[in-house]
């Protein structure tokens, strides 16, 4: 991806202030994911980080992270795993519980969906604090992959996140704030 195209994806991305709660500066992704042409561009550069790294899954975050995991898993000729709130898997599941600003959260994946074969990308939309992204590898680990990668469409740096991800994972983003 070049510059010119970072600078088209970020000229799509809507800053809205104070949303969900005073104080969050929200970057609204959807101007971007309704445009063709930048939804074509998102995921062949998300695809690219991965090329000839041998993937086999992309688990994608509930539920803006599904977007970008799936672009990512056809291109990749992957398949696509998804993680979820609690309560939405029907077969049997494995659960990860993370603290929040306020209280306690748990995301939730099938326990037959990694294999100790496969090479795993988690996807999430956004990295802000990284508290989600965390708790999503602590869940895949628990399926012991041959490798996992982590990554993001795009990261507010200035929040973080990437300090509390494990040192010996790597991270990627298309672009950062
Ligand atoms: P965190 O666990 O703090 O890294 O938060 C990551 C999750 O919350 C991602 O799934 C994002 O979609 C969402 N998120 C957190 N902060 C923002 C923000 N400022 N703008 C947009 N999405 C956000």
């Amino acid at each position: 991806m070049n510059d010119s195209q970072i600078v088209f994806l970020k000229s799509l991305v809507r800053n809205v202030p104070d949303f969900p709660v005073k104080g969050i500066q929200f970057k609204d992704l959807t101007p971007m994911f309704k445009n063709p042409k930048a939804l074509r561009l998102v995921g062949d550069g998300l695809a690219e980080l991965y090329r000839d790294k041998g993937v086999t899954l992309v688990a994608g975050i509930e539920s803006r992270g599904f977007i970008g995991a799936s672009m990512m898993a056809t291109r990749l000729g992957a398949g696509f795993v998804p993680i979820r709130k609690p309560g939405k898997l029907p077969a049997d599941i494995l659960q990860q519980s993370y603290q929040k600003e306020y209280g306690v959260d748990t995301i939730e994946v099938h326990a037959d969906s990694v294999t100790s074969e496969d090479v795993v990308v988690i996807h999430d939309d956004l990295l802000a604090t990284g508290g989600t992204m965390l708790a999503a590898y602590q869940l895949i680990q628990k399926m012991h992959p041959a490798k996992v990668y982590i990554n993001f469409l795009c990261a507010i740096p200035q929040l973080n996140g990437r300090l509390i991800l494990p040192d010996d994972v790597e991270v990627t983003t298309l672009f950062d704030f």
